[in-house]
């Protein structure tokens, strides 16, 4: 099989790759809280893995996965990802998913140094001759989206080299946008990634409802601004629910996703796959 891992791959691979399609693929999410039940590089792992199997599909190599990412200080008003959205009562401090209980803190790059760490790893490709490089963000962060966003745009150079900015998670069926943290697909597609990683008897049984403050698992629903009245987790997100199946199910529909997505860009620049 192809190797499609860059860190593990030799230069006459590499120059055998790029000359038939010069596309690169950087996953990217912070190393953050996700519950106790699952590990802090759960978006950058998820991220890589759609970048995988994509790869595997399309053609393309992928970078490491870069794990940083960017948060922001909560506003305490009952807007999406407010504080009040998630049961605070106002006058605490919360960057992102670092809830004031939680005994390991996330580690956010600012939002100015992340930007700069990122773009630099993108001209380091476009200057080696890739001519589309696809960000795979696994991170649902406003300000974290709307930098690789902005990265992207000013870091494409039209006609010829494009950076395009991508989401590892399916959209959300309108009126929903959010994801959600740490629930029920979040938690199922770790099961179907890496297993062992995965401890949800690390939650209390499944009679106690979960506050989102207490464990920082999410709805996405309570991030877009609808929380449930006494702010615990919607038993539709419950991570305790969560199975390898559908996680496997989610991770193949964002492959088909994501793999049209990057085809359509390749076929719109002239760079269909040359096999
Ligand atoms: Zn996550």
């Amino acid at each position: 099989m192809r190797r499609i891992e860059y860190e593990l791959m030799r230069p006459p691979d590499i120059v055998k790759e790029r000359d038939r399609v010069p596309l690169a693929f950087v996953p990217i999410g912070p190393l953050e809280w996700h519950g106790p039940h699952l590990p802090l590089g759960t978006d950058g792992l998820h991220a890589h893995e759609v970048a995988v199997e994509v790869a595997r599909r399309i053609g393309g190599i992928v970078l490491p996965t870069y794990f940083v990412g960017t948060e922001t200080v909560r506003l305490n008003d009952q807007q999406a990802q407010g504080l009040a959205v998630l049961g605070f009562n106002g006058t605490e401090r919360v960057v992102g998913m670092d809830f004031p209980e939680f005994p390991v803190k996330s580690l956010y790059f600012e939002e100015g140094v992340f930007a700069v760490t990122v773009r630099e790893i993108l001209r380091l490709l476009k200057a080696d001759g890739y001519k589309l490089v696809v960000i795979v963000n696994g991170h649902g962060a406003v300000n974290h989206q709307r930098t690789l966003r902005r990265l992207a745009a000013e870091e494409s150079e039209r006609p010829t080299v494009r950076v395009e900015y991508t989401m590892a998670f399916l959209p959300g069926a309108p009126p929903l946008s959010d994801p959600g943290h740490a629930e029920k697909i979040e938690t199922s597609l770790m099961m179907a990634m890496r297993p062992e990683l995965v401890d949800v008897a690390s939650l209390p049984p499944t009679d106690v409802p979960l506050r989102y403050r207490d464990y920082g698992v999410v709805d996405g629903k309570a991030f877009d601004g609808n929380p449930t009245p006494d702010f615990t987790l919607r038993r539709e997100a419950d991570p305790r629910d969560a199975a390898p199946d559908l996680g496997r199910k989610v991770l193949n529909a964002e492959v088909d996703r994501l793999a049209e997505i990057v085809s359509a860009h390749l076929r719109s620049m002239g760079l269909g796959n040359r096999d």
